[in-house]
């Protein structure tokens, strides 16, 4: 049976398009986010349209993923990749594509969900100008962010305060952790009303492959242990501690011992450059032999690396949800993390993974050690990480938290313009 027809709503995401390849430069968790709560929502009967700023003049300017779900590319600055950090300035000509995609199309999102600050930045200026409910999901605090690097970026003022303003105008904002709200109430403000869902992951893809077929795929024997890390090459994502665990003595008594390191990076980029530095770094601690770089994998693919993995590390610095943590959960492969952000939410201690402090690369190679020299300990983990992440964050269980929470927006806006049924 068909769903009941929801009603329209605008996903805008200006950097991370939902419709392009993930793993490379700046494409990552929210780009995923965008592109699986689209169709996930459209399965529940919205019809979704995912806008997105257009980053190359041989793009397509409107793709269907399926009949209830699209991603249409707006023309705002250049049509080539810009930067994140440099996007702000188009943002107006982002508004006025999005007005004039209306206009053209004759149509009006009553609901927008905004996706990181600079999207946030789009969304209140259209509610400047239209009645609509606005909904906002961070994706990443600058004020959490910007305590864990070294160099701050220019646009670092203006995206503080965005993010305070987003928070005490959207009608409604989406922290995907507790953690992450407590952050916005003790970092941003205490206005603005803040609720928490989820992100989630394809509990059907990620799990459906067995450790033996994962080994066959990718190639590497059943008396290997794979320690593996998934995700982009930036320096907030701890490779180096990672790398640096791995290089400690007690390792040398691990046979057959390999590490691999799966993510996409484009040389010049910064995500080249970082990924030169972790290559040079795999070099000077003299494990070229067991690390192997697997450059971008597509994501339906990293099924077979989780399931083949003995267990999979994110060791990042800060991390607001992290989907790679219930990527591995759901194959079953126990996760080591660090101990921050959204990761203390997914992962368990001591029940579905483990959690060390960040940037500690002496505790992440007892951890590591502890789980590789286990094999029960593991399969436990493993069972336990699959359980929660059925319970916690399937796609389609996300969807239900936002499809619920859609509808009561629309009755808000509804009431708001004293109407009784909806006008669209
Ligand atoms: N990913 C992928 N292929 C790769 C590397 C990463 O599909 O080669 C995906 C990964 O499966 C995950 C996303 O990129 O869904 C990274 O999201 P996460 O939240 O872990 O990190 P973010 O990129 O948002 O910082």
């Amino acid at each position: 049976m068909l769903p009941k027809s929801r009603g329209k709503v605008a996903l805008i995401s200006v950097h991370g398009d939902p419709a392009i390849d993930i793993g490379k430069e700046e494409a990552g968790g929210q780009n995923v986010y965008v592109r699986q709560v689209g169709e996930a929502l459209a399965r529940q009967g919205w019809q979704v349209d995912m806008f997105t700023r257009c980053s190359g003049a041989n793009q397509e300017k409107i793709i269907e993923h399926n009949p209830n779900c699209r991603t249409i590319r707006l023309t705002a600055g250049p049509q080539r990749f810009v930067a994140r950090q440099k996007i702000f300035n188009y943002l107006p000509e982002f508004v006025q594509a999005f007005f004039d995609y209306q206009h053209q199309q004759k149509t009006i999102y009553p609901l927008i969900h905004t996706n990181y600050w600079l999207s946030g930045w789009v969304g209140m200026e259209i509610k400047k100008l239209q009645t609509v409910q606005h909904l906002h999901t961070y994706h990443s605090l600058g004020a959490v962010k910007y305590r864990s690097v070294n160099t701050i970026p220019l646009i670092a003022k203006t995206r503080l305060r965005v993010e305070k303003k987003c928070l005490e105008t959207a009608d409604t904002v989406i922290a995907t952790s507790p953690q992450e709200a407590e952050h916005m109430r003790s970092l941003l403000s205490n206005k603005g009303n803040v609720i928490v869902i989820p992100c989630g992951t394809n509990i059907d893809c990620f799990g459906s492959v067995n450790r033996d077929e994962g080994r066959a795929k990718i190639g590497v024997s059943p008396d290997t242990k794979i320690v593996m890390y998934a995700g982009r090459f930036d320096e907030r994502k701890g490779i180096e501690t990672l790398v640096r665990a791995i290089a400690k003595d007690r390792f040398k008594r691990h046979e057959n011992l390999r590490l691999i390191i799966v993510g996409g990076s484009t040389p010049g980029e910064s995500d080249g450059i970082e990924k030169n530095r972790i290559a040079e770094i795999v070099k000077e601690v003299g494990i070229e032999n067991i690390t192997q770089f697997a450059g971008r994998v597509e994501h339906e693919e990293l099924a077979y690396y989780y399931a083949a993995a003995d267990v999979c590390v994110v060791p990042s610095h800060y991390e607001p949800f992290g989907l790679v943590a219930i990527e591995a959960m759901a194959s079953r492969t126990p996760v080591i993390a660090s101990n921050v952000g959204g990761l203390k939410f997914s992962v368990v201690n001591g029940e579905t993974g483990l959690l060390v402090p960040p940037q500690d690369e002496v505790a992440f190679a007892e951890a590591i050690d502890s789980l590789l020299s286990d094999q029960q300990w593991r399969q436990k983990l493993g069972t336990n990480a699959r359980t929660r992440v059925e319970a916690k964050f399937s796609w389609d269980g996300v969807a239900s938290q936002l499809d619920q929470q859609y509808m009561s927006e629309l009755n808000q806006l509804w009431s708001k313009l004293g109407l009784l049924e909806p006008a669209v």
